[in-house]
């Protein structure tokens, strides 16, 4: 999924942190059994993105993209070996068991990334910019 404005407002889109909201996410998920159902997914942290048919999802919290699930794989153990610095990932519990600091943690994580990321998808218009004005 490239970073461009439009995506940028899928992926900040606020409503992700809450787990009903990502379970909304999952139209035609494939996984009706197994790990990989999207009850598990957005325990998990997880909403779908991309189109319809592929398995491409995002966590709301480091905003990483997975993809490629077989059946077998446990959507926490991924998160947390993918990407082992993601808060959501290293609390390893259900959202609804979490602390004031546990979301404390999780939304500033959240908020430095979105900002990396907003910085990221500047640079490139920039790029293009300056490149587009040198043709
Ligand atoms: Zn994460």
């Amino acid at each position: 999924m490239e970073l461009t404005n439009e995506n940028f407002i899928l992926i900040r889109n606020p409503a992700m942190i809450d787990e009903n909201e990502r379970l909304n996410t999952f139209k035609n998920w494939r996984f009706k059994r197994g790990n990989c159902t999207k009850d598990k997914m957005a325990k998990a942290g997880f909403f779908k993105v991309g189109k319809e048919d592929n398995d491409e999802v995002r966590c709301f919290v480091c905003l990483n993209v997975f993809e490629h699930w077989d059946r077998g794989d446990d959507p926490f153990k991924e998160h947390g070996s993918l990407y082992p610095d993601c808060h959501f990932a290293i609390l390893q519990k259900e959202q609804a068991d979490f602390t004031v600091e546990d979301w404390i943690r999780i939304m500033n994580q959240r908020k430095i990334i979105l900002n990396e990321l907003r910085i990221k998808m500047k640079l490139n218009e920039l790029t293009v910019a300056i490149s587009d004005s040198l043709n």
